[in-house]
C-alpha cells in the first residue's frame, strides 16, 4: 500500500482554526485595532483588523462593502480565508496604514469609550479613510478600493477639490457624500434608500444587545424569474445592517447552508429576509420576502445566558398557523448551551417559495 497525501507543506497539517489562533496571539492582534480592548474576538476579514465586540458592531453597521466582520471563534474559517487574513499583516501593520496621519487633535477611542466616539472614529478611519497617508499622486487613499466610480469622480473633480484632500482638511460635506453614495449604491430595497440618510448618522449610535447568527439553509420551490429557472440569493437585514448570501445558479431549490452574522440593536427590530434572482444585464428580480420576529429568541437567550444547563431542551415556539407565514412551528431550543431557533417560512408577495433558516442568538459576552 502506498502512502497517499504526503504533504511537505506544514500548513496542511494545521487546521485553519489553529492558524487563526496563532494569528490572534501575535502581539499587535492582542488588542482591538480601534479601541485597545484586550483579547479581541472578532475580525474584519475585508480590512484585516482584529477588533473587540463593541467595535465589531460599528464595523458591521458600515456595511459589508466596507467591513466584513467575522467571529474568530464562532465562524468556520477556510484555509484561504486565513491565508488572506495573514497576508494583510495584522493590527500593527494596518494601523500604521489607516492611522498614518492621525491628527493630534483626534483621540483614539479607549475600551470604555462611548458608542458615539467609537462610531465616529471607526467611520473616519475606514469608511472615510481620513487618517491615511496621502501620497503626492492621484492615488489618494480617500478612494476606496471598490470605488471605481468614485476615483473617476475624483479625477474629474476640480483642482480645489483635489487640493482639499491634499491639505487633509477636506470639507466634511464631500466626504460624507462619498459615504452616502456607497451606501445608496449598495442598498437594495426602496425603504433602505429612504432611511439611508438616517443610517449614516445614527448607525453608530445604536447600542447592540447581542448577535444573531443566521444559517440560510435552503429554499424550496422558489418562483421562476428567468425563462425556466432563477439564480437566487438571500439578503438579510436587521435595523440598518444588511448581509447577503452567494448566488446559486439555475436552481429553484437552492441549498446555501451559509451562516451570516448581524448585530442585534437594542430595540430588536424584526429580521427581514429578501430573496432575489441575480440578473447579469438588468436589475435583480424580486423572489419574495419574509419578516421574522426575533424578540422571543433574544429574550430566551438573555434568560439562559448564564445558565449551566447542559442538556438540550425546548424553550418555546412560534406556532405555525394560517395567519402567519410559518410552514411549521419555529421551536426555540437550548442545545449545548446555544439558544437556537429553526424557522421555515413561506415567502410573501410572490406566488410561491419557502425558505429554511436556523437562528442562533449569541450573547454579547462572547
Ligand atoms: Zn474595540
Amino acid at each position: 500500500m502506498s502512502i497517499q497525501n504526503e504533504h511537505s507543506d506544514t500548513k496542511d497539517l494545521i487546521s485553519p482554526q489553529k492558524r487563526l489562533t496563532n494569528l490572534m496571539h501575535q502581539a499587535g492582534n492582542k488588542f482591538c485595532a480601534d479601541c485597545g480592548t484586550p483579547e479581541p474576538k472578532w475580525v474584519s476579514s475585508s480590512l484585516g483588523v482584529f477588533i473587540c465586540i463593541k467595535c465589531s458592531g460599528i464595523h458591521r453597521s458600515l456595511g459589508v462593502h466596507i467591513s466584513k466582520v467575522l467571529s474568530l471563534k464562532l465562524d468556520e474559517w477556510t484555509d484561504e480565508q486565513v491565508d488572506a487574513l495573514a497576508k494583510m499583516g495584522g493590527n500593527a501593520l494596518l494601523n500604521r496604514k489607516y492611522e498614518a496621519s492621525l491628527p493630534s487633535s483626534i483621540r483614539k477611542p479607549k475600551p470604555h469609550s462611548s458608542i458615539e466616539e467609537r462610531s465616529d472614529y471607526i467611520r473616519r478611519k475606514y469608511e472615510l479613510q481620513q487618517f491615511m497617508e496621502c501620497d503626492d499622486n492621484m492615488s489618494c487613499p480617500i478612494v476606496p478600493s471598490q470605488g471605481r466610480s468614485i476615483s473617476l469622480a475624483l479625477a474629474q473633480s476640480s483642482t480645489s477639490y483635489y487640493n482639499s484632500f491634499m491639505d487633509k482638511k477636506p470639507s466634511e460635506k464631500h466626504r460624507h457624500r462619498i459615504g452616502n453614495a456607497f451606501r445608496n449604491s449598495w442598498g437594495r430595497k426602496d425603504n433602505e434608500h429612504k432611511s439611508s440618510k438616517k443610517s449614516t448618522s445614527l448607525a453608530g449610535m445604536v447600542e447592540f444587545v447581542g448577535l444573531i447568527k443566521v444559517n440560510v439553509v435552503k429554499g424550496t420551490h422558489l418562483a421562476v424569474r428567468d425563462v425556466m429557472t432563477s439564480d437566487p440569493y438571500v439578503i438579510l437585514s436587521l435595523g440598518h445592517q444588511s448581509v447577503k448570501t452567494r448566488v446559486i445558479k439555475n436552481n429553484l431549490n437552492p441549498v446555501w447552508n451559509e451562516s451570516l452574522m448581524l448585530s442585534i440593536p437594542e430595540n430588536i427590530p424584526p429580521l427581514k429576509v429578501l430573496v432575489y434572482d441575480k440578473d447579469t444585464f438588468s436589475t435583480d428580480d424580486f423572489m419574495g420576502e419574509a419578516e421574522i420576529d426575533i424578540q422571543p429568541l433574544v429574550i430566551a437567550a438573555k434568560a439562559y445566558e448564564k445558565s449551566n444547563i447542559n442538556e438540550s431542551m425546548q424553550l418555546g415556539k412560534f406556532v405555525a398557523s394560517k395567519d402567519n407565514t410559518l410552514v411549521r412551528d419555529g421551536i426555540i431550543s437550548l442545545d449545548e448551551g446555544k439558544i437556537k431557533q429553526e424557522i421555515s417560512v413561506r415567502l410573501q408577495n410572490i406566488e410561491r417559495g419557502e425558505l429554511e433558516l436556523e437562528l442562533e442568538c449569541v450573547p454579547l459576552t462572547q
